[in-house]
């Protein structure tokens, strides 16, 4: 059965301090709920992220990179390979973010060589994807999310894709407090995962967890997570408050 995740992309936001903090005032409160299918994740900055993982250790919150680049090793100047975050005990990694995508260039030919590199490091993806408005307001947001799924992760072979989570997340939605109402979310997941089993059958398809993100908060992601084929979140905002994102955890 696919998990339900709920996933904190901290950006770059929170010094070592206020890393340590947030992840330990999570744990705290993880630690009272029963988690039924129910996993939480979050992102913080590579610098902190060995630190995190020190902090998280023996709790159910996972700790995930923000991005990653796709060779093992070399003259890359500033980069970190999957096999680094491998050793310092990460098992996720956030590729395709609409904010690396716009703004470090990073396009889908790009994305499946940082997947193929995640992947052979036995690193979990979590794949982001999503339209922009013009794509919406000109009805092609079908068209890009297809485009954007088989470029970056339709060239894996099916066994590869237990290690793949997919996060939808309309770039109009993201940071915006603009949300895609419940319905918008659920046509655009019901679709995506109709493309998963086009390509690699219902089996497939149904382990594979889909989330939304974009301005998720309390008030909304009862409602947003309640659509069958939503299965979580990837949150940003919302995830640098404590109570805001255990609150998004309780609301399966
Ligand atoms: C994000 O950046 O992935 C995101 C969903 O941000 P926010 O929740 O702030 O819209």
């Amino acid at each position: 059965m696919r998990s339900n995740i709920v996933a904190g992309n901290w950006k770059m936001n929170n010094d070592l301090a206020a890393s340590n903090a947030l992840v330990h005032e999570i744990m705290n409160q993880v630690a009272e709920l029963t988690l039924e299918n129910t996993r939480v994740i979050v992102a913080p900055t590579f610098v902190n992220l060995s630190s995190v993982v020190e902090v998280a250790k023996e709790s159910a919150v996972e700790v995930a990179a923000q991005n990653m680049h796709q060779a093992a090793s070399g003259a890359f100047t500033g980069e970190i390979s999957g096999e680094m975050l491998k050793g310092i005990g990460i098992e996720s990694v956030i590729l395709g973010h609409s904010e690396r995508r716009a703004y470090f260039g990073e396009d889908d030919a790009l994305l499946a060589e940082k997947v193929n590199g995640a992947l052979k490091n036995n690193l979990e993806v979590i794949f982001c994807f999503g339209e922009e408005l013009e794509d919406r307001k000109s009805d092609n947001h079908f068209n890009v999310v297809e485009s954007q799924l088989k470029n970056g992760v339709f060239h894996l072979e099916a066994a590869a894709w237990k290690n793949i989570v997919l996060a939808y997340e309309p770039v109009w939605a993201i940071g915006t407090g603009e949300t895609a109402s419940p319905e918008q979310a659920q046509e655009m997941h019901a679709f995506i995962r109709n493309l998963i089993v086009d390509t690699y059958g219902a089996e497939v398809a149904n382990e594979v967890s889909i989330l939304y993100g974009g301005s998720v908060k309390p008030a909304n992601a009862t409602e947003i997570f309640s659509n069958p084929d939503v299965d979580g979140g990837l949150i940003g905002g919302a995830a640098l408050n404590a109570d805001d994102f255990v609150s998004l955890v309780k609301s399966f």
